[in-house]
């Protein structure tokens, strides 16, 4: 009979699972929490792995789906993998029945999206348009968004927002310096974490194609809580936009909580109360009993009412903040792992 590799101790691969995060993995086999999954042999990978390159265009057709993942404003997001060759992605449909002008715009936004290529930006394989549903294939983040993380831990520390921080703006010192490109719905919800310990942003341009279609029109949570006041007012905005939101995330991971409140016990109650709140009231602040200078800080360099007075992406990786806690060597792949099981496909 032929040789194979011995099947794994059940007792070990336990004792393995629950040190590792859920996860094992054995040459095609994969285990953990979410069940077994048959992947390929690393040595396949290399000639038939899907790149972001590829322009072989691929369909719904050549994917199974896996599970339902969440669900946004304008779409609903799964795991799929691709048939042959075994790879994750997550799938993000977006419904809309819509013109042929305004298709077209969004192809031609979809394009830029997939022609970037940055560590620090979650990649968009391909997308298609079908039925009055688009269709992208995205890279799969497998630690899910930043939210969803937030959600877990509620509140997130300095040296790991430190770690975090230097990665968003990493990606967004790309997408503005780069790409020239204004991501305009910056939200912990369009950061996506993974068990690498990267951190990712997602979903620009996205925004621009769900404003061409009246199916989100209603739904101001998610949508505006993040915007800049500039923007909220209807003027000019620009790059620092990004700038605003950035810090308000940062802010909120910090405390647990959104830095606007609402004047009414119950909450916001339409999107005027919210933006009135956020164009009136003063730049909200890190209390400088509970952080560091630091970050009291850096939160002022991007929540400042005039975008001219925000600083840049660039200007702010130099920001002490951002360096403060390097020499503790953070690590974020254990501490996103921490919180529970991620599904690890390669
Ligand atoms: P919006 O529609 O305004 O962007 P949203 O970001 O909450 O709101 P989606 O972008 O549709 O909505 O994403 C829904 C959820 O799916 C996210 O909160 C995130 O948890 C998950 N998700 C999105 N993209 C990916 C991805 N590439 N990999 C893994 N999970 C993802
Ligand atoms: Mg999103």
């Amino acid at each position: 009979m032929k040789k194979g590799p011995l099947p794994p101790d059940p007792l070990l691969l336990i004792n393995f699972l629950s040190l590792n995060s859920w996860t094992f993995k054995d040459g095609d086999l994969l285990v953990n929490r979410n069940g077994v999954r048959i992947v390929p042999h690393k040595g396949a990978e290399s000639t038939t792995l899907i790149q972001p390159s590829d322009d072989k265009p691929l369909s719904l057709a050549d994917f199974d789906s896996v599970r339902f993942i969440g669900k946004g404003n304008g779409g609903t997001v799964s795991l799929v993998q691709h048939k042959s060759t075994g790879q994750f992605f997550a799938l993000k449909v977006i419904q809309m029945n819509i013109e042929e002008s305004a298709r077209k715009n969004i192809v031609r936004e979809l394009k830029i999206n997939r022609s970037s290529q940055c560590p620090y930006i979650v990649i968009c394989y391909q997308s298609f348009f079908d039925n009055g549903v688009i269709s992208i294939i995205l890279e799969y983040m497998d630690g899910g968004s930043l939210a969803d993380f937030l959600n877990k831990v509620n509140m997130v520390p300095e040296p790991y927002l430190a770690a975090i921080s230097k990665k968003v703006l990493k990606g967004l010192w790309y997408l503005h310096h780069e790409k020239h490109i204004i991501h305009r719905d910056l939200k912990p919800s369009n950061l996506l974490i993974n068990h690498r310990g990267e951190v990712k942003i997602t979903d620009f341009g996205v925004s621009t194609i769900l404003g061409s279609t009246s199916s989100v029109a209603d739904s101001f949570v998610g949508t505006y809580v993040y915007m800049s006041p500039e923007r909220i007012s209807g003027g000019h905005y620009g790059y620092k936009s990004d700038i605003w939101s950035l810090g308000l995330i940062m802010l909120e991971c910090a405390t647990g909580h959104f830095p606007f409140s609402s004047p009414q016990p119950m909450g916001w109650t339409c999107y005027y109360e919210l933006m009135e709140t956020i164009v009136g009231q003063p730049a909200p602040r890190a209390p400088s009993d509970l952080y560091s200078p630091e970050f009291c800080s850096f939160i002022s360099s991007c929540i400042k009412k005039d975008p001219k007075e925000r600083l840049s992406a660039y200007e702010l990786m130099e920001h002490p903040f951002i360096k403060m806690y390097d020499h503790l060597d953070i690590d974020l792949a254990m501490y996103f792992t921490s919180v529970g099981p991620t599904l690890a496909t390669r």
